[in-house]
């Protein structure tokens, strides 16, 4: 049976055994930075694939920085250590990692400087997180994305999420799936989880990383399965609102979210309120890719099983 496994203070220990004092500076103030890993179970190979464990790492550093923090271990070392507390934990289905590097200092203070860190890693079963066959009914928020001048939304700041949650409760409350955020400037943004992708006459267009954006791993897999698979360009420029409900399709990525398409923004359709060819097509291609069943790109993947194997 499989049994949770974090990596906390430097080992890998039993999930129940990961916890921190009341005084630990990030609990306090949000002073921490995350990424969520997915990790994709294929049954018939009876394999755990981990999908771009390299980027996500790459990407905690530079949201570390961001924070005056740092990594101690380099890339190949903060993979292993990922790989090993999915390996020791052993589950036989999806699942979700997060990494996370933290103020650790158990002290009272709002600052970044002269403070402790720590990198920690926990892993949890996780299934579907919006329904990528139904496609998502999204409402654009009355909240506006946070900006780069207040807390920069390239990093994944865990105290920046209570903006995120902010929007994600207003759209459930009023019954919708998710929330899209504008952001000061009033142009389209992102979801609370996802990055947001438009479909104009055959062209992709996604907000440019200055529109306060996270900087997607999984946007940036879809724009490669579009862009090599099936010959589409992308622009990257500002969204207006009303270009969303004219579009002929609108589609979210995220590490939770997957590849989903958008049917609704504020109540009006999107093209004709189903999911459209293109996203279908893509939703396919990006399925089969991170569950290893697209040879040309498995070096996305870490096995966690086969890799065990080889270690031993
Ligand atoms: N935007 C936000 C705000 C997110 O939290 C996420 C999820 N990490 C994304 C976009 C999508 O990023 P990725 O595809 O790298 O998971």
């Amino acid at each position: 049976m499989a049994t949770p496994m974090a990596f906390f203070r430097g080992q890998i220990v039993p999930l129940e055994q990961a916890n921190i004092n009341v005084m630990t500076h990030a609990f306090n103030y949000g002073t921490a930075v995350f990424e969520g890993v997915r990790g994709n179970w294929n049954a018939e190979q009876n394999e755990l694939y981990l999908f771009r464990v390299e980027d996500h790492v790459k990407r905690i550093r530079q949201s570390a920085k961001i924070m005056r923090m740092g990594l101690r271990f380099n890339d190949e070392e903060a993979a292993n250590i990922i790989q090993q507390v999915v390996e020791k934990s052993g589950f036989k289905e999806d699942v979700y990692v997060r990494p996370m590097i933290y103020m650790s200092s158990e002290i009272v203070g709002v600052r970044m400087h002269n403070l402790e860190w720590d990198f920690l890693v926990y892993v949890t079963p996780f299934g579907s997180y919006l329904d990528p066959d139904q496609g998502a009914r999204c409402a654009t928020s009355s909240w506006r994305r946070v900006d780069d001048t207040e807390i920069p939304a390239r990093a994944k700041v865990n105290g920046l999420y209570v903006n995120n949650a902010m929007a994600k409760s207003e759209a459930q409350l009023n019954g919708f799936d998710e929330a899209i955020m504008l952001n000061q400037d009033g142009h389209v943004s992102e979801g609370s989880g996802e990055n947001i992708v438009m479909i104009r006459n055959g062209k992709l267009i996604t907000p440019a990383p200055s529109d306060n954006i996270l900087e997607g791993i999984t946007l940036e897999t879809a724009l490669e399965l579009a862009a090599k698979e099936m010959g589409l360009s992308v622009e990257r420029r500002s969204i207006d609102r009303s270009e969303l409900y004219i579009a002929d399709e609108v589609f979210m990525t995220g590490t939770a979210a997957h590849l989903t398409p958008v049917v609704e923004v504020d109540r009006v359709p999107v093209g004709d309120g189903k999911p459209g060819p293109i996203s279908k097509r893509l939703q396919s291609l990006y399925f089969s890719s991170i569950t290893g069943r697209q040879p040309a790109y498995t070096s996305w993947l870490t096995p966690v099983y086969a890799r065990a194997g080889v270690r031993a």
